[in-house]
């Protein structure tokens, strides 16, 4: 059976003391489960959650990493240095990513194998535009990401790989997939995986982000394929993000 994991997405929110408050009502409020819990933060608090996160159950990690290992690459952070902060997680991917500084399939792919080298966790994102939803793409869509993704992984290392379902139209914006949509794709993205090795693709956890709240969780939650959740908006809120947990 799967493991569940409820990721945070803090994206560029946070300071100090509102990370202080956040990180010790999660750490309050998280009881002993079978759930996976972490947040994913802005680099430069990734210290602050080692040195308030360690010893409790609540994992922590990156939004983005270099595809480089080392050396002449100004304003870049590589895996190995997030591995000093004992990080576990690597968002990649992620559509504001992709959107804003034009990151393609192949870098994405590029990067989740500099994650997996150094021996974390990628996270990593896959989903349509709200025109690619409109004009009946998903599937192709979803199809294309995880076959370049697929392309560039030992079949050996899927089962290393988080996989998160974002449909772009439903991130940030209060739309979410109904729990049927996203099984849907859910579903294509577990056939894509059994491509590479069928046994081990149903170890893959899939996760789906986009307006995920402590209204719609449960629901989205029970479905057979999805295995969890990556949450923006509501995991700045510990009551919401505690909340969703429960539901996971
Ligand atoms: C995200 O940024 O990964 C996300 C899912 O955001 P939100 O939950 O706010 O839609």
């Amino acid at each position: 059976m799967r493991r569940k994991l409820v990721c945070g997405n803090w994206k560029m929110n946070g300071n100090l003391v509102s990370n202080a408050a956040l990180l010790a009502g999660i750490k309050a409020g998280l009881e002993p489960s079978n759930c996976e819990v972490a947040v994913c933060v802005p680099a430069v608090y990734i210290p602050q959650c080692q040195s308030t996160l360690t010893g409790s159950t609540l994992g922590w990690g990156a939004q983005d990493i270099s595809a480089h290992t080392a050396g002449a690459y100004t304003g870049e952070m590589s895996v190995s240095m997030l591995r000093d902060f004992s990080c576990k997680y690597v968002i990649l991917g992620h559509s504001e990513r992709r959107a804003y500084h034009g990151e393609s399939d192949a870098l994405v792919a590029l990067k989740m194998q500099r994650v997996l080298q150094f021996g974390l966790t990628p996270i990593v994102c896959v989903g349509e535009s709200l025109a690619e939803r409109e004009s009946e793409q998903t599937k192709a869509v979803v199809s294309a990401q995880m076959e370049i993704l697929l392309a560039a992984i030992d079949a050996a290392d899927l089962a290393k790989v988080v996989i998160a379902y974002e449909p772009v139209w439903a991130i940030g914006t209060g739309k979410t997939a109904t729990p049927e949509m996203a099984q849907g794709v859910h579903a294509i993205v577990r056939a894509k995986l059994a491509h590479k090795n069928g046994e081990l693709a149903q170890a893959v956890r899939i996760l789906y982000g986009g307006s995920m709240k402590p209204d719609n969780a449960r629901e989205l939650l029970a479905m057979p394929d999805i295995d969890g959740g990556l949450v923006g908006g509501a995991a700045l809120n510990s009551a919401d993000f505690l909340a969703i947990v429960h539901s996971a």
